[in-house]
């Protein structure tokens, strides 16, 4: 547990998966949690009432949303960016427009809300992002949008922690691999594709995203900017 008491996180992306746990964690160590979802309002309302944060409606699709969300909730100490979305498939085949809107959620969203999060932030606060693997790896065909997505904030977050630095704010990117949540779940049809690239067979929890989460928001990871955090199983391994 980290003491985040007198702290307040915005997480983008918090009704279900990675992002609930992040909300879960963040509320358990004593932030004031503030979350966005789009379209889970049940779950995003169930979250809110056990943990006692507070449930957005804001499409991360949405420049506009997203950038007026950041802004409402005023100065936080705390960013994570967690909504994503993934498209796979053959992209010969593949709707433009869904490939559109991924690079729109998984790239434009990070960018504009660690922006605007940034001009209110104080000294020595913390962006995370939610990467993954694939921006390293892309070890099977029909990924190349999802990669491209995740491979775009690695050079985002290096830049941002250049330009934020000298203000002691932080951006750093967790790289899951193979996480249960509803977009890959541990009994889905490619889990043995998956375990089979893996040192450890079998999908992370959530919350063990969340533990990384906070340590890199927390006191002991203030040195730590600009950098990939990979957290997969070994499947870069
Ligand atoms: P889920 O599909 O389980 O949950 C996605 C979350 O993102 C939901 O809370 C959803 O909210 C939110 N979200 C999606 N689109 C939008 C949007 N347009 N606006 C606001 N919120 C949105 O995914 P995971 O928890 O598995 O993934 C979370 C992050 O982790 C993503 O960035 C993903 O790419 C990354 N990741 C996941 C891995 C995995 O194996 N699970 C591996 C590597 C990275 P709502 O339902 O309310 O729309």
């Amino acid at each position: 547990m980290t003491d985040f008491h007198g702290k307040k996180v915005l997480v983008l992306g918090g009704s279900r998966g990675i992002g609930a746990a992040i909300v879960r964690r963040f509320a358990n160590d004593g932030a004031n949690v503030t979350f966005t979802y789009a379209g889970s309002k049940d779950a995003a309302d169930a979250l809110a009432t056990t943990t006692g944060a507070e449930a957005v409606k804001s499409d991360a699709s949405d420049r506009g949303q997203t950038i007026a969300t950041v802004k409402a909730a005023g100065p936080i100490d705390v960013l994570v960016v967690n909504a994503g979305t993934l498209v796979l498939g053959d992209p010969l085949e593949t709707d433009p427009d869904a490939v559109d809107r991924m690079i729109d959620i998984n790239v434009r969203a990070p960018y504009h809300a660690s922006v605007e999060a940034a001009r209110l932030m104080p000294e020595g606060g913390r962006i995370v992002i939610i990467g993954s693997v694939n921006g390293d790896r892309m070890p099977f065909a029909g990924g190349a949008a999802y990669a491209l997505t995740k491979s775009a904030v690695q050079g985002m977050a290096r830049g941002l922690a250049r330009d934020f630095g000298p203000r002691n704010i932080t951006v750093n990117v967790i790289q899951p691999g193979p996480i249960d949540t509803d977009m890959n779940p541990a009994d889905g049809p490619m889990k043995d594709t998956m375990h089979g690239f893996m040192a450890l067979k079998r999908h992370g929890r959530p919350e063990e995203i969340a533990g990384l989460a906070a340590y890199l928001a927390g006191p002991e990871a203030g040195f730590i900017t600009g950098a990939m955090h990979t957290i997969d199983g070994g499947m870069g391994a």
